[in-house]
């Protein structure tokens, strides 16, 4: 599937913010943002007054970019959002978030949505006992994500099950990180989902 492969701190640096795509060093003070807090490219440091257009766009590319999808893709989330009962903007950041990568990630079997999307790729996970390696796979309510057998002997697994001991999951997924596994035991709601986006921007974008 087509990615994007370019610098990730330099989107971080285009949209002003840390967007955690590079895992531990996000937290250090290599931060690209922690170091060079302002937009790359000769005219990065020059304010802009931004207009209503220029605003919907750039949360949208801040949600592309948290969660790593291309357009395309993000385009038929959305599509499949607007069609759902509700709001659309949390229906669409509930499909992002219910993407088998961003799982893993939230479980703290990977230290970035990027490395989980990898360890996927790889064939490392299973959901209901089944193998599965498509990163984009949405999770439904009762199925179990869990760290294939052999997988959990490599000392890749190993440091990460310590990791995930460590981390806090949302409360709609139940972590056995001694088992290396989570259950969906509800769909989020928009209340549990923690990132910095204004989704009524990106609805607004779409509906024009
Ligand atoms: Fe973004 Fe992480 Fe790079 Fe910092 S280190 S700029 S948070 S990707």
């Amino acid at each position: 599937m087509a990615r994007y492969t370019g610098p990730s701190c330099r989107l971080c640096r285009r949209e002003g913010m840390k967007l955690y795509l590079k895992g531990e060093r996000c937290y250090t003070e290599k931060c690209a943002i922690d170091r060079r807090a302002y937009a790359p490219g000769q005219h990065g440091k020059s304010r802009k007054k931004v207009s209503e257009y220029g605003l919907q766009l750039r949360e949208k590319q801040k949600a592309k970019r948290i969660y790593g999808v291309l357009e395309r893709q993000f385009r038929r989330y959305f599509e499949t959002a607007d069609k759902q009962k509700g709001v659309t903007g949390e229906n669409l950041l509930r499909i992002l978030e219910t993407r088998l990568d961003n799982v893993v990630y939230r479980i703290g079997f990977a230290s970035s949505r990027a490395e989980a999307r990898q360890l996927i790729n790889h064939g490392h996970f299973t959901v209901n006992g089944k193998k599965v390696d498509i990163a984009s796979y949405e999770v439904r309510v009762g199925e179990t994500i869990a760290v294939k057998d052999d997988s959990k002997k490599l000392d890749k697994f190993k440091e990460l099950a310590e990791f995930a001991a460590e981390k806090t999951a949302p409360p709609w997924l139940e972590v056995d990180s001694e088992a290396m596994e989570a259950r969906v035991i509800a769909l989020p709601s928009r209340e549990d989902i923690d990132i910095p986006i204004e989704e009524h921007l990106i609805v607004e974008l779409y509906s024009k």
